[in-house]
């Protein structure tokens, strides 16, 4: 059994590594010449840290993750606490602590456990066809790579997904960007082992800590898209659009980097359920693209890997019967955590402000139980984390 990866992001390394754990044949493409992941970190939440360990690499998750023992809202003009509370009920109530991860890091640790000399860097696909039995992908300098099953992890703008569904699909602007990075802990921002969020105006400026005494920021801003940006002028950018907003705000905007914060527009796609053609399927963002406002994109894409892997656990001789399992134990699951992350993105973003300013005066009386309610609700449900 083959299996041909395309793409060496956070998906496809975890379906490669995946896969080989049970003895598939594996082969990964990847476009980029050498890693370098887009963003600064990611909040890796219980599930996503399950299929981590799953996948052999728990010391190092841990090892790599920020320690994140209490979360708080704060009030973006007084700077006055809204709520502060624990996030031990949460790892209690799913028996897993969650990790932000600088991204870089993340990546590194998957390249090499699957082996960064194993990854075809610098090939691009530029087709990929499913016939009876087998598939092929072709790449930009006209080689070709054919296996029993090839997986398309070729992220947001998959091509693998046109294919899959016979259609170019058109990503939805979410209505902001968000600017992110990495900068040394300071008491300053927050405490370093709390989660800091400001929020205000429907915007909202979050530090939380990574290892090695860092904080992974991210500011969101409210913007029609396509407005032009000046790389390093991040700190210019961020002092007007938040004038004003507490001495925690502005210690983190005098403290960033410009020239290394990123600048994301934030897009996604609407669930779909077909992620298998013949022996091509989708998996990652190629499969459920989403905003990042639950921070569930990337524990989605390594949660599909487990049950890629269990599918053929499962049908072990039999590719179609597999791709089907994995397409009927995912669909459903990726489809809801993206329209949650929608609801939360117009919630926080303030697309109806009634309703935005309701939930800043839920915050001032919040001990925390509705908050974990909601990141546990959406923690539950994918292949380690079962709903019952
Ligand atoms: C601002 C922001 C914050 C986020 N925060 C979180 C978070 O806190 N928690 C979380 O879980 N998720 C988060 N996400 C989502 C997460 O980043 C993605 O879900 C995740 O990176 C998807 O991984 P992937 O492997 O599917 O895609 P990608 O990471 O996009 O990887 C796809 C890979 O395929 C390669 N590729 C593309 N086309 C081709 C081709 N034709 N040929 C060869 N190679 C190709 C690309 O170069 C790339 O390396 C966030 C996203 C954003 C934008």
């Amino acid at each position: 059994m083959k299996v041909v990866i395309i793409g060496a992001g956070i998906g496809g390394m975890s379906a490669a590594i995946a896969l080989r754990q049970i003895g598939i044949d594996t082969e990964v493409y990847e476009r980029v010449t050498e890693n370098k992941p887009v963003g600064a970190a990611i909040s890796v939440w219980s599930n996503g840290v399950k299929c981590l360990n799953y996948l052999g690499l728990a010391e190092q998750t841990a090892r790599l993750g920020g320690i994140v023992d209490t979360m708080s809202y704060v009030d973006a003009h007084t700077g006055e606490t809204m709520c502060r509370f624990s996030m031990q009920p949460l790892i209690d109530q799913v028996g897993q602590r969650p990790y932000p991860i600088a991204r870089a890091e993340l990546q590194q640790m998957l390249m090499a456990a699957y082996g960064i000399d194993d990854i075809q860097f610098g090939t691009t696909m530029v087709e990929v066809v499913g016939g009876d039995g087998a598939a092929t992908a072709t790449f930009a300098d006209g080689t070709t790579a054919s296996a029993d099953a090839v997986i398309g992890a070729d992220g947001a703008n998959s091509i693998t997904r046109e294919y899959v569904l016979g259609r170019p699909v058109t990503r939805r602007y979410a209505g902001y960007v968000n600017f992110n990075g990495l900068v040394e802990a300071d008491d300053a921002i927050g405490p370093a082992t709390e989660w800091t969020m400001h929020v205000g105006d429907g915007k909202r400026v979050s530090a939380m800590p990574v290892s090695g005494g860092r904080f992974y920021y991210f500011f969101d801003v409210v913007e029609p898209e396509g407005r032009p940006f000046k790389k390093g002028s991040a700190r210019e950018v961020l002092r007007q659009q938040f004038a004003g907003w507490a001495p925690g705000v502005q210690a983190l905007i005098d403290k960033l980097d410009p020239m290394t914060t990123n600048r994301v527009e934030i897009l996604d796609v609407d669930p779909f359920h077909t992620w298998v053609k013949g022996r091509v399927a989708v998996l990652g963002d190629a499969a459920h693209n989403t905003t990042p406002d639950i921070g569930q994109g990337g524990c989605s894409a390594m949660e599909d890997a487990v049950a890629l892997q269990w599918a053929f656990k499962d049908n072990p001789t039999d590719v179609d019967a597999a791709l089907a399992a994995y397409q009927a134990s995912r669909t459903e699951r990726a489809g809801d955590l993206v329209l949650r992350a929608r609801k939360r993105c117009d919630l926080i973003h303030a697309k109806n402000p009634e309703t935005t300013a309701a939930w800043y005066e839920e915050l001032r009386n919040e001990d925390g139980t509705n908050i974990i309610r909601g990141l546990v609700a959406s923690i539950m449900g994918g292949p380690l984390t079962p709903l019952s």
